[in-house]
C-alpha cells in the first residue's frame, strides 16, 4: 500500500446533535441501528498510536462519520498526547461547536493547529440542520476559543433558508476572531441509495415528525456545479449514473493525500467513505460490498487497530483487494462502487463543495 502522512480519525460516535444529512441518524431522526455510541479511550489511542509513528505524520484530523469529536470522553489527553509526540503537526478538529464548558476550549486552544466550526446559518437557523444544537453554546464556545488564542475556521452549508445570511456570518466571524470563513455547497442531493438526484430532503425530529424542508440555495453562486450541472451532462451520456461509476478512470484521494482513516472502534479504512458503507441503516450491513470483502479478507479484527498492528493492516489482504479493486471495470466485476463514485475522473461534488 502506500507510506502514510495523515489520519483522519473519529474518536467517537456520540453526538448531541442530529442533523439530517448525516448517517448518524436516519434523516435526523432515530439513531442509525449499527452504532453502539464507541469511543476511542485514551489508552487504546496511546496504544495504537506510537510517539515515533506520530513523529513521521505531517497532519492529523479529526472528524468522522457518525459522531462529533468533541463528545469523545478522552478528546483533550488525546490533543495533548499527540502534540508531545509532534509538536509540528497539523493537529485539526471538525465540529458542531455546541457541546463543552468555554474552559474546556480555552484549553484546547493552546494544543490544537485550529479548530473548524461547522455553523450553518445565525442564532434563528443554524439548528434547522444542526438539529439539537444551541446557538448560544456555539457562540460563548467559539468565542472562547478564539479569545483563548485558537486559530478557528468557520464552515457554513448554504441552503435557501439561510442564504441571505452569508455576508451577515462572515461579519460575525470576524467580529468572534474567526480566521477563516468557508462557504460549502453540499454535494448531498444525489443520494448514496440510489446515486439519483433530488433537490430537496426532507428532515424530521427524533420522533419521525416532519421539521425543516432543506433545498438548495438559489443563488447559483451558492450552489454545487457537480451536482447542479455535470450530473446531467454524466446522465445524458451514460445514461445513468451507474453505467458512468462502472467505467471512469478512478484516481485515488487517498494515495494522492497518503491518508487513511480511523473509526472510533478502531476500524481501518482507506477513507472514511468505505467506512460509511458498512454503517449505512436503510439496508442490511452484509449488503455492501465493503462488508464483503471485509470478511472475504480476514474479518473486522484483521482491520481493527486495537487487535492487530496498523502496519499489519495497511499492508494487509483487505487494502491490497481495495487497490486491485481500482482496475476492475465493472461494478459487477469487482470494482467498488464507492471509489468508482467518489474517486473518478469526471464528477466530483466532494471537491465541488469548495469551489
Ligand atoms: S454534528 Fe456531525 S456527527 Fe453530529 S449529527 Fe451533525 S454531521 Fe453528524
Ligand atoms: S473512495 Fe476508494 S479510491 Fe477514493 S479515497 Fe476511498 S478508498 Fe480511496
Amino acid at each position: 500500500m502506500y507510506s502514510i502522512g495523515q489520519i483522519h480519525f473519529e474518536p467517537t460516535q456520540l453526538c448531541q446533535a442530529s442533523c439530517p444529512m448525516c448517517d448518524r441518524n436516519k434523516n435526523g431522526g432515530e439513531v442509525n441501528q449499527y452504532l453502539k455510541d464507541e469511543s476511542m479511550s485514551y489508552d487504546q489511542f496511546v496504544k495504537a498510536f506510537s510517539p515515533e509513528f506520530l513523529k513521521g505524520l505531517h497532519t492529523f484530523y479529526m472528524c468522522g462519520n457518525h459522531g462529533d469529536p468533541i463528545l469523545a470522553p478522552d478528546m483533550l489527553e488525546i490533543c495533548e498526547y499527540i502534540r508531545e509526540c509532534n509538536s509540528k503537526i497539523n493537529l485539526q478538529v471538525i465540529t458542531n461547536g455546541g457541546a463543552r464548558k468555554v474552559e474546556w476550549w480555552e484549553k484546547l486552544a493552546k494544543i490544537v493547529t485550529f479548530v473548524n466550526f461547522s455553523v450553518d446559518g445565525l442564532q434563528d437557523t443554524n439548528h434547522l440542520y444542526r438539529q439539537g444544537v444551541r446557538w448560544q453554546n456555539v457562540e460563548e464556545n467559539m468565542a472562547a476559543f478564539c479569545d483563548a488564542g485558537g486559530r478557528a475556521k468557520w464552515t457554513f452549508i448554504v441552503f435557501n433558508y439561510n442564504e441571505h445570511q452569508v455576508e451577515q456570518a462572515r461579519i460575525f466571524s470576524k467580529i468572534l476572531g474567526v480566521d477563516e470563513f468557508i462557504i460549502k455547497k453540499s454535494g448531498r442531493y444525489v443520494y448514496s441509495a440510489d446515486l439519483k438526484k433530488r433537490d430537496q430532503h426532507q428532515a424530521v425530529d427524533r420522533k419521525g415528525n416532519a421539521t425543516q424542508l432543506l433545498t438548495q440555495p438559489k443563488d447559483p453562486k451558492y450552489r454545487n456545479k457537480a451536482i447542479d450541472s455535470d450530473y446531467g451532462k454524466i446522465v445524458d451520456k451514460f445514461g445513468t449514473l451507474d453505467n458512468f461509476i462502472d467505467v471512469a478512470e478512478i484516481q485515488p484521494k487517498c494515495v494522492k493525500k497518503k491518508e487513511i482513516y480511523v473509526s472510533a472502534e478502531g476500524l481501518v479504512f482507506p477513507c472514511c467513505w468505505l467506512a460509511g458503507q458498512v454503517y449505512k441503516w436503510w439496508r442490511p450491513m452484509k449488503d455492501s460490498q465493503e462488508y464483503q470483502m471485509i470478511m472475504d479478507n480476514g474479518g473486522f479484527e484483521s482491520i481493527n487497530i486495537n487487535i492487530t498492528p496498523l502496519e499489519e493492516i495497511v499492508n494487509g489482504k483487505f487494502f491490497k483487494s481495495i487497490e486491485n479493486s481500482w482496475n476492475i471495470h465493472g461494478v459487477a466485476q469487482g470494482r467498488l462502487k464507492t471509489c468508482g463514485n467518489k474517486c473518478n475522473k469526471g464528477w466530483d461534488p466532494f471537491m465541488a463543495q469548495w469551489k
